[in-house]
């Protein structure tokens, strides 16, 4: 079971939502800052261990800056997530270009950075080379294909993802830029996403270790990075439980300790892409209900809408409601709860039982901390919303501005018409 709390008072939300006008993101800073700690406390025992931050999962700058702050570092996919580290102050290894099908462009920026570029296929190898010249650090993505039946195949279907190198072309492309000069390797896989059982991820990194193991015995290479990737899920749902992180941790510690430490290739820095688990919990969208509709169901509709969260409408993705300030009365009402696109799917939830609702409640809805502002999108016409900070003294900050009709036709020119 998980609780779902909120890190502020019914009167304090109010007072925020009247001063900056709904809908919102609002994100909590102590608990992301506690979070990412206790993370980084799980594997304190690797004393290279960093926390690359998916920068996908949250792209503003003042919660890289934060997470920063910690300790961490930055997983970037795109020209604009490097460019967000980049403002941030991070450079070389705290940054991990993990991308696929990536444009030279891109390529170019992580060297200059001097980033982790880690490669999604042997080809790349040859355009990386070509683009933007050969690191002194490589580090490969591997793709487990079908896995064997009691062995790691609880890990799922990675044969259907696009992501990766097979088990072959992994030893192939570690001899190949070897011979092309590169000095440090490192090994990289994310084959799970919101993944809540923590054995998933113990299972991932034996599954490393000995590869890692097989690349030193078959080419006399030392990784000296695997990364385990994201994928740490997070309990959308109250009856689901969060992973136990210090589990996880000292889990993996074990096995490193009887794979890595015995074949003498040790140390290996362990090191993690988590983006949903950081930042997800910790992020509420804010809206007011606006329409009351009872046609052959009953409709609340909000001033939000998939914009500004799309798991639900893209995934099915449960996400939890509170209806401010009716936290005691009983959920007998049955709502589907909107927003306005003219796309039947734009519903934050359908049949959930509520307390009853009034326009101008506020309602809440939880775990939109990651893929929630990030997601959003301009169909119809809508304007995502703007981000706020809740700081650990109770202030708040606006961290982005909502979108305005300008920016809406920003990209026209009027003047050709
Ligand atoms: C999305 C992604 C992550 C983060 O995944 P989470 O599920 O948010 O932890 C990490 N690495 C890569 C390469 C990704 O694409």
């Amino acid at each position: 079971m998980t609780q779902k709390t909120l890190p502020f008072s019914n009167q304090e939300i109010e007072k925020i939502a009247q001063e900056y006008g709904t809908p919102f993101h609002i994100y909590d800073e102590k608990a992301i800052r506690n979070n990412v700690r206790r993370l980084q406390t799980a594997f304190q025992w690797n004393p290279g261990f960093k926390e690359y931050f998916a920068v996908k999962a949250t792209p503003n700058p003042h919660i890289l800056k934060l997470l920063a702050e910690e300790g961490a570092g930055a997983d970037c996919s795109s020209l604009a997530e490097l460019l967000l580290a980049e403002k941030v102050g991070l450079r070389g290894e705290r940054i991990v270009f993990s991308s696929n099908d990536t444009p030279g462009v891109e390529y170019r920026k992580a060297r200059e950075l001097g980033a982790i570029i880690n490669l999604d296929d042997i080809t790349h190898i040859d355009f990386l080379a070509k683009e933007a010249g050969m690191p002194e650090m490589i580090s490969f993505r591997f793709n487990p294909g079908p896995l064997r039946k009691g062995g790691n195949d609880i890990i799922g279907n990675p044969e259907d993802a696009k992501y990766g190198l097979t088990r072959d072309q992994m030893f192939e492309a570690y001899k190949k830029v070897k011979d092309l000069g590169v000095k440090r390797f490192g090994l990289h896989t994310m084959v799970i996403s919101n993944e809540l059982n923590p054995d998933f991820f113990v299972e991932t990194a034996r599954m490393m270790f000995d590869l890692a193991l097989d690349v030193k015995k078959m080419l006399n290479i030392n990784i000296e990075i695997i990364n385990l990737g994201g994928g740490i899920g997070i309990p959308y749902r109250p009856e689901q439980k969060a992973v136990d992180l210090e589990y996880v941790g000292y889990r993996i510690k074990e096995v490193y300790e009887e794979i890595i430490i015995p074949a003498g290739i040790a140390p290996v820095r362990v090191v993690m892409e988590c983006g949903r688990m950081i930042t997800g919990p910790y992020g509420y969208l804010v809206t007011r209900a606006l329409h009351k509709k009872e046609t052959y169901k009953n409709y609340i509709g909000l001033d939000a809408c998939m914009a500004d969260l799309m798991r639900p409408a893209l995934y099915g993705a449960y996400h939890h409601i509170t209806v401010v300030g009716k936290e005691e009365q009983p959920l007998d009402y049955k709502y589907d709860v909107t927003g306005s696109l003219c796309e039947n799917n734009d519903k934050f939830a359908i049949d959930r039982m509520l307390p009853k609702i009034d326009i101008g409640d506020l309602i809440v809805i939880h775990d939109a901390g990651a893929h929630g502002h990030a997601m959003g999108f301009n169909y119809n016409g809508k304007l995502r919303s703007k981000e706020l900070l809740l700081k650990p003294d109770g202030r708040v900050d606006i961290i982005r501005r909502a979108e305005t009709i300008d920016d809406y036709f920003a990209t026209l020119d009027f003047s050709k018409i």
